[in-house]
């Protein structure tokens, strides 16, 4: 009989095939299955030829082919197709075995699924993989969440696999999240902020081109510099290095990134993550106005008609404050350094909404989340990896209940010094018909939550005033309600 493996893993499409690789690397035997076998086929006879790996055609020889207690990965299309293969797992798994899903999936699935799978003795693992095919190859950022006895038995594999960060290169992006759905929620909101990073990357470029009127080169050598100082992140590296992509097609000519359709896709966990903190009650509204904003991209036809009938200011308008938009735009080194203090300011609001949601749902499901270790989690291996991590995880450390990013010392500093900049380039962005949806959004969060006073007084009296919903005082205890009409 053949010698067992150490792991299993079900769904080799781009994420099962480059993980299973990744785990093999590390020194490990392991077994994959996929529903279509000719995957498995074409892998044992390709990429995995020669290596530990054990191809299987059936989940019966898969789990048969284990080590006890049984480690089975699924990394397959979330939704229904991680329960039918929970379904078809469980007949042949022990007590104490471990199902663990790597996918995409809404935390509620993952918290019903760790309960039933505890049900029937076995434990259960929903880890968020992030990374994409390079980081399921060479080390992703993985967020484990689930049955807490589950953890001793998967970790010397998930942290062997995972990125690494540190002065040596040895801290894993791996770490216990929480029980049950906390680590695919806690992927969930680093998707959601991967879609405010990208949208207020998106906003640099276009204020940047289209005000400070920068070509492609230009955005470049804008985006190398910004990649070598406080915003160094893998979504700044990889948007500088689209600006010097060429047009790839034989008769194309000039950069790709100019022919390419400015329609946005979308998966949906960014969806999630805005409607989840309506759900919460937290203001989440850099990852709703990206999505929002990529709706706006999808309805190209209506805003190729529209573009035709309605006025964006008109040059002349306001000619001094168009004289004082050009001097800003004038002067190109500076221009470009207030928008990447607009940038970064606003990348800080986004990442404290972030935290502030963690904060909320953790406490809705007693999940006990660290949230330090959420941002290490972050540092290596993920889109939204960024130097800039690390001082969330100081903060975090330093103060674990920090209410908001916003109070820390340090990047309440970065605030201070950037916001003037910050308000200039909206402003000017603004008086051009530049749309800054995120970046506006993330001042007026700030705006809003330093603020003691908010003119929510006016709208209670409103609520008071057609509803009798009542009202409370700055002055006294108590809820009140007035005839309004007969105070006039
Ligand atoms: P995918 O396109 O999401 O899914 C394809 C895989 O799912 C195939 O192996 C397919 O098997 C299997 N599958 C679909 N329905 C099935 C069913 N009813 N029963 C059994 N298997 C079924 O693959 P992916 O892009 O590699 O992603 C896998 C998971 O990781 C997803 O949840 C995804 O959201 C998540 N993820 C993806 C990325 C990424 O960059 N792609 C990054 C992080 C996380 P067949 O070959 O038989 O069709």
């Amino acid at each position: 009989m053949s010698e067992k493996c150490d792991f299993g893993l079900i769904g080799l499409a781009v994420m099962g095939e480059n993980l299973a690789l990744n785990v093999e690397s590390r020194g490990n035997r392991i077994a994959v299955y996929n529903r279509s076998t000719d995957k498995v086929d074409r892998l044992m006879e390709g990429r995995a030829k020669g290596k530990n790996f054990v191809g299987c055609h059936s989940i019966e020889e898969l789990v048969g082919s284990l080590k006890k207690p049984r480690l089975v990965m699924t990394l397959v299309k979330a939704g229904e197709a991680v329960d039918d293969l929970i379904e078809q797992l469980l007949p042949h798994m022990e007590p104490g075995d471990v199902i663990i899903d790597g996918g995409n999936e809404h935390y509620t699935n993952t918290e019903r699924r760790t309960k039933y799978v505890e049900s029937k003795g076995l434990l259960y693992v929903g880890a968020g993989v992030s990374g994409g095919e390079e980081g399921a190859l060479k080390g992703p950022s993985l967020m484990p969440g689930g049955s807490p006895a589950a953890w001793p038995l998967i970790k010397p594999i998930f942290q062997a696999i995972s990125a690494k960060v540190g002065p040596n290169d040895d801290i894993p992006c791996c770490e216990w999240v929480g029980p049950r759905g906390a680590g695919h929620y806690v992927k969930m909101v680093h998707n959601g902020i991967e879609y405010g990073d990208m949208q207020l990357i998106c906003e640099a470029y276009q204020i940047l081109k289209e005000v400070g009127g920068l070509s492609n080169d230009e955005l470049y050598d804008v985006f190398e510099d910004w990649n070598n100082g406080d915003l160094q992140s893998y979504l700044i590296e990889i948007t500088r290095d689209i600006f010097s992509a060429k047009d790839d097609q034989p008769d194309g000519q000039g950069y790709l990134v100019d022919q390419i359709l400015d329609v946005a896709g979308a998966k949906g966990t960014g969806k999630w993550m805005s409607q989840l903190a309506l759900d919460l009650g937290v203001p989440s509204t850099l990852v709703t106005t990206a999505v929002y904003a990529r709706g706006l991209s999808a309805v190209k036809e209506a805003r190729q008609r529209a573009s035709k009938v309605l006025q964006g200011p008109q040059t002349g308008d306001n000619p001094e404050f168009a004289a004082g938009v050009s001097k800003l735009a004038g002067d190109k080194k500076a221009f470009v350094e207030a928008v990447r203090k607009a940038l970064y300011a606003s990348k800080i609001c986004s990442y404290a909404q972030g935290f502030v949601q963690l904060q909320a749902a953790s406490e809705e499901h007693d999940w006990g989340l660290n949230y330090g270790d959420c941002a290490l989690l972050w540092r290596g291996g993920c889109i939204i990896r960024a130097k800039f991590l690390d001082r969330i995880k100081e903060a975090f450390d330093e103060q674990p209940k920090l209410e908001n990013l916003l109070l820390y010392p340090f990047f309440k500093n970065i605030i201070d010094e950037s916001q003037a900049a910050w308000r200039a380039v909206i402003i000017a962005a603004t008086q051009l018909g530049v749309p800054t949806p995120a970046f506006s959004a993330a001042l007026g969060y700030y705006d809003s939550y330093r603020r003691e006073r908010l003119p929510a007084n006016l709208l209670q009296a409103q609520r008071d005033y057609f509803g009798a919903h009542t009202y409370k005082r700055v002055d006294r205890e108590g809820t009140f309600h007035s005839e309004w009409l007969e105070l006039r």
